[in-house]
């Protein structure tokens, strides 16, 4: 029997050891996750915008995990690549044959100044943490007047389009609760422009403009006063800074990859596991393999790029282990439900060269309710009962 392990139980981890479980049975499955509950992160945009409870993203980890695979509750420390090796937290060494490294995104909280005192109060949250998601609703009903801001930083972020489509469904409540003459709502992001994509981004800049939207481009969130509510921004090319006051932030924190992964002989220069970006097979260590947000595949980091990128990494781990060669190519797959208010969707998909990769046979770019439907019910059923089940 082979020695198969997978670092990380979150959406990549689950979905591929189901998968291979299914299909490869000349194998060990180890499952390596902290965690005891299993969030469907896509649905905090909703739980953000007051659309579900928190309790509908989240299930026990356990429920998951067949009964022949061996769990083990700690966290990988440390790779050792060239002896097939990893140690855990606890000390811990474990043998494979086959590593698949799926361990997310890390959210660098600690690098605005003054947001982890403030998080969860004084009208300053994020769809970003699971602890304070529910806050955000509420940060918006106590929105009465001023500035509500919208940020953005100058990093790789998971799903990219999910620092706006928070800001859409505000501003849709506070038009709704007639305050909109009142509540500044603004978009501060370190980026360039309001979407990387260009078919996407002349839509979304014609609804920004329509709805009076204010945006400030290439500032980067650095400090945040929760007490006097300034928050401040530092341009990206000239380090000029910025104050805004605000009534209420969502802020989206700097991510980056995994500290353990950064620190190992896995990790490319920017610290992502440094795989190859059409077959997913790392490119110094033929046994390892990743996906997911914590892979240094250039790709939007999003779930539904995982449903693409599965299939062809469960096919390498058994085209591998048979000494079959690798034949599949990921494209880079990405997609983006833009949500723009409650019963309103743009799905943006695109693939490595920014060019859409679309499933329907309409005009995606334009804000539909039956793509809304499909974000609310159809993907989170499908999530649920395909994905987690091993069927991408
Ligand atoms: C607000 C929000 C909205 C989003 N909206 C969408 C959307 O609309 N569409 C979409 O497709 N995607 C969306 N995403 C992105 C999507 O959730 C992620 O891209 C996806 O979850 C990435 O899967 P992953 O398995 O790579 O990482 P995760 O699902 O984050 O799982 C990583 C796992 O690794 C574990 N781990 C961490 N460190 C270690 C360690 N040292 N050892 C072992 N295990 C470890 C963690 O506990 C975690 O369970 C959204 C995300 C957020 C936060």
């Amino acid at each position: 029997m082979k020695k198969i392990v997978i670092v990380g139980g979150g959406t990549a981890g689950l979905a591929v050891l189901k998968n291979l479980h299914r299909r490869y049975k000349k194998a060990e499955y180890t499952i390596i996750e902290p965690s005891e509950t299993h969030y469907y992160q896509p649905l905090w945009t909703l739980v953000g915008g007051g659309v579900f409870p928190f309790q509908k993203s989240q299930r026990n980890f356990a429920d998951f995990v067949p009964d022949d695979v061996r769990w083990e509750k700690d966290y990988v420390a440390q790779f050792f690549p060239e002896e097939n090796v990893l140690e855990l937290k606890s000390g811990k060494r474990m043998e494979y044959d086959v590593l698949v490294v799926a361990a997310g995104i890390q959210l660098d909280w600690h690098k605005i100044e003054g947001l982890e005192e403030t998080l969860g109060k004084n009208g300053v949250t994020s769809n970003y943490s699971a602890k304070h998601v529910s806050y955000t609703w509420q940060a918006v009903q106590e929105c009465q007047s001023g500035r509500a801001l919208f940020t953005q930083p100058n990093t790789p972020i998971k799903c990219a389009g999910a620092p706006q489509k928070i800001m859409y469904m505000a501003e849709e409540d506070f038009r709704k609760r007639g305050l909109r003459d009142q509540v500044e709502v603004h978009f501060a992001s370190a980026g360039a422009a309001i979407f990387g994509v260009q078919k996407y981004r002349d839509a979304l800049e014609k609804i920004v403009e329509k709805r009076d939207i204010q945006t400030t481009f290439q500032s980067n969130l650095v400090k945040i006063d929760g007490e006097k509510k300034i928050a401040t921004f530092e341009n990206i090319a000239s380090g000029e800074k910025l104050e805004l006051e605000f009534a209420m932030i969502h802020v989206v924190p700097q991510m980056s990859a995994p500290d353990f992964i950064k620190q190992s002989p896995l990790a490319n220069a920017e610290g992502w596991v440094d795989v190859d970006q059409y077959t997913l097979q790392h490119k110094c260590y033929a046994n390892v393999f990743s996906l997911g947000d914590a892979s240094g595949t250039p790709n939007s980091k999003t779930g539904a790029a995982i449903r693409r990128q599965g299939p062809v990494l469960t096919n390498h781990v058994i085209a591998y282990l048979e000494n079959q060669p690798l034949q599949e190519k990921y494209n880079g797959y990405a997609s983006c439900p833009l949500i723009t208010g409650r019963g309103k969707c743009i799905l943006a998909e695109f693939d490595y060269d920014g060019q859409p990769d679309e499933t329907f046979f309409f005009d995606q770019a334009k804000e539909r309710l039956s793509m809304y439907l499909l974000k609310k019910y159809f993907i989170p059923f499908m999530y649920w009962n395909a994905m987690m089940k091993g069927y991408f």
